[in-house]
């Protein structure tokens, strides 16, 4: 049977806007030595805004609007970005045959013509020529049948709260904290460097996502736990293979929530050292 204190513990978490699905999770919390971050969402704002335009034949408004069309039936935080950037309603009927392809971006028709809109690993796979742009923020590389028409910067921010979460969470005595994203290297490492991040792996596909938990839960001893944090809709096999998966709830996915065994409902990262402090506390008061 569950103790009690247990009980006292999910309540107080759930004062705090945290949603603690099973008392073990409170246990495995008290003993939590690895915390894996997502990035998008997670650790940053997830709101991009567009920091540059870089066409090579079209003119810049031509760029901008091929790439909102065809991020146009795209929710990931880097389209939203892109239609945000354009404002103006979009002709969605011209817009058919859309693939979101994980990791990648966008392939999809535009008038009938192929168009592509995502990360150097899309222009390789489809064996386009690109001229590689050193901005930094994240890059979106277009084309239109086969041929390269030019780029789109976006950059995103750190969430206010992130530096502090980090700071915290090892000052509890967590021993690694890592960031996993799809994202460039670059790009991975100056947003680890300014949150005081110990590890980053960037560059992986949501597979390598699970790949990576189960090698960092391969280097557990003993009772220690390893949680990961994520939002998105790829997140959800990562976030069931963690001993504690741990949702952002505000802009999370559903399947996120679902796959969640600890959800904060407010998207602070801060929230999660709080959380450990219940945990700790309530394992004294019960065993
Ligand atoms: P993260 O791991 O930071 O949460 P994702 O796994 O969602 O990021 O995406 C990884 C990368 O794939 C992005 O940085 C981007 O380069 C590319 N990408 C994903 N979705 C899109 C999209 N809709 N449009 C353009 N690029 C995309
Ligand atoms: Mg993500």
């Amino acid at each position: 049977s569950v103790p009690l204190g247990f009980f006292g513990g999910i309540g107080a978490a759930s004062r705090v806007g945290v949603l603690v699905k099973g008392s073990n999770y409170l246990e495995a919390l008290a003993r939590m030595e690895t915390i894996v971050f997502d990035k998008t969402g997670t650790l940053t704002k997830g709101e991009f805004t567009v920091t540059g335009i870089y066409p090579t034949a079209v003119t810049e408004r031509e760029l901008l609007e091929m790439a909102a069309l065809a991020e146009s039936y795209s929710e990931h935080p880097i389209a939203n970005a892109v239609k945000k950037a354009y404002s103006k309603t979009l002709s969605m009927e011209k817009v058919t045959d859309t693939e979101e392809i994980p990791g990648h971006g966008i392939r999809t028709r535009i008038d009938g013509r192929l168009v592509l809109a995502g990360n150097a690993k899309l222009m390789k796979a489809e064996h386009i020529v690109y001229e590689t742009n050193d901005d930094i923020g994240t890059v979106i590389y277009m084309a239109v049948d086969g041929t390269y028409i030019g780029s789109i910067v976006i950059a995103d921010r750190v969430k206010p709260e992130a530096k502090e979460a980090v700071a915290a969470l090892k000052a509890s005595g967590v021993r690694r904290t890592v960031m996993l994203t799809g994202d460039k290297a670059e790009v991975g490492e100056a947003v680890a460097g300014e949150l005081g991040i110990d590890i980053v792996y960037a560059d992986l596909l949501p597979a390598d996502k699970v790949a990576k938990v189960e090698e960092l839960l391969g280097d557990l001893s003993g009772k220690e736990k390893l949680a990961f944090v994520g939002d998105g809709i790829n997140d959800a096999p990562v976030l069931s293979r963690a001993d504690i998966g741990i949702a952002m709830g505000n802009m999370g996915s559903d399947a996120a929530i679902e796959a969640a065994d600890i959800v904060l409902m407010d998207d602070n990262p801060l929230k999660i050292a709080s959380i450990i402090r219940i945990a700790r506390h309530t394992l004294k008061i019960v065993t």
